[in-house]
């Protein structure tokens, strides 16, 4: 049993480092079942939170859902308010102001810009 979590938990990784997308918990299951038909939704939600947990995957909200990001490497990211579409925003010189943090660890940033996409601007 063990085992087999543990596989499932490899194969949920997998697919979600294999798109940039930030998908939905629905999409990963939808994409998990092709490989392995007998996975259940709520046995994706779970190794998502232990994922999670373990800081394997990042866990974001875009106002209505949870969306999940295999790319934990700091960085931020821009949502599109219309299409939902989820892009990541490399960190780059001194933002925010990183000065005032010299003194502290930084394990984890958490920055999302709202707006509209290139698609949804008109
Ligand atoms: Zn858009
Ligand atoms: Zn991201």
């Amino acid at each position: 049993m063990h085992q087999r979590n543990t596989v499932q938990r490899k194969e949920i990784l997998e697919v979600l480092k294999n798109t940039r997308s930030h998908p939905t918990a629905e999409w990963i299951y939808g994409e998990v079942r092709k490989i392995r038909p007998d996975i259940s939704l709520g046995t994706v939600y779970r190794n998502l939170k232990v994922l999670r947990n373990q800081g394997k995957v990042l866990e974001l909200h875009d106002g209505s859902k949870a969306r999940y990001d295999g790319t934990v490497k700091p960085h931020t990211h821009f949502i599109c308010e219309k299409c939902r579409e989820i892009t990541d925003l490399p960190l780059s010189g001194n933002f925010p102001s990183w000065d005032c943090l010299k003194n502290h660890r930084i394990n984890s940033v958490h920055v999302l810009f709202y707006g509209r996409c290139p698609e949804c601007r008109s």
